[in-house]
């Protein structure tokens, strides 16, 4: 059964990319522990998808989780529209102005004062054990308290890897960035008219597919429940996106918080922001949210 799944799983895997030869990966960190919490989390960073490029894209397998998730198309991300403060902003529950970065680097950060994600689950629950996946390093530095750090040289390779380590390690919190859809904005355009563009959107698509085959898989043979969050750092204007806050297209971005057989939540038409994502995650995560962390954001349910 685990044999024939999981061959399944890669084959698909190989099917969507059989040109692709394997190149090395580098495992910056390993401890080789096992993560053994029944609640598990993966967090897949699709970055700069803008959200009305990712209507019009066929994205067939995200939507589908939406039967079981809360989920906003209409989602502030903050000022400053480059990736490392959006990614801070998400991995550290706090807007720039307290994780203090507004550029593509890691000068001034207040980390030490607000915690990534990892530190704090760890304050609470030092058994969980935790990853970070990219195959952009400064993505990898956004966080410290990583039991597991793996630099890819492709979203490919790291869907591949994943699937391996969702299955042997099995961490508590992994979080995953996907780099194709920036790049191809960056390259051709941020626009839902660029087929290049909604091409990479789409692949993501299929690699979150492969992901999620192997999610369920878990479920339904290893006692465990997951939260899947999908969702991105920012959109994109004509070639790029920085300096943008201005920009609807830029600034609004979306996510997908699927968690087992939820009933669905949509919360377009209310105001949420990309901080609402982590005490989220820790409510799931039976993690309380101490007053001295000072996180900005607030738990995404149904308001009363
Ligand atoms: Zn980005």
């Amino acid at each position: 059964m685990y044999i024939k799944q999981i061959g399944s799983i890669l084959l698909s895997l190989l099917l969507l990319t059989c040109s692709k030869t394997i190149s090395p990966l580098i495992q910056l960190k390993n401890d080789n522990k096992i993560g053994s919490n029944k609640r598990k989390v993966l967090i897949v960073g699709w970055d700069g998808v803008r959200t009305d490029a990712l209507a019009v894209a066929d994205t067939k397998n995200l939507f589908s989780l939406t039967k079981e998730a809360t989920y906003s198309w209409n989602v502030d991300r903050g000022p400053y529209t480059v990736s490392v403060p959006g990614w801070s902003t998400l991995l550290h529950g706090v807007w720039p102005n307290k994780h203090g970065l507004t550029e593509n680097a890691f000068a001034g950060n207040r980390y030490v004062d607000y915690p990534d994600i990892f530190s704090l689950a760890k304050e609470i629950q030092p058994h969980l054990i935790t990853a970070n996946i990219s195959n952009w390093n400064q993505f990898l530095d956004i966080t410290q308290q990583e039991n597991i750090s793996i630099e890819v040289d492709s979203d490919y390779q790291l869907t591949q890897q994943t699937l391996m380590l969702l299955n042997s390690q099995t961490p508590d919190i992994s979080v995953l960035h996907f780099n194709d859809p920036d790049f191809n904005g960056h390259e051709t355009g941020f626009s839902p008219d660029n087929p290049n563009y909604i091409k990479a959107i789409q692949k993501s698509d299929l690699y979150l597919k492969s992901l999620m085959d192997i999610v369920k898989y878990r479920e339904a043979n290893f006692d465990e429940e997951w939260m899947v969050v999908v969702t991105t750092d920012h959109g994109g204007c004509e070639g790029h996106h920085d300096q943008q806050e201005d920009k609807k297209e830029t600034r609004f971005i979306w996510y997908v918080i699927r968690t087992p057989n939820q009933t669905p939540l949509n919360l377009t038409t209310e105001k949420t922001n990309l901080v609402d994502i982590l005490p989220t995650v820790f409510d799931w995560l039976t993690i309380p949210v101490k007053k001295e962390w000072g996180l900005d954001g607030v738990l995404l349910k149904r308001k009363v």
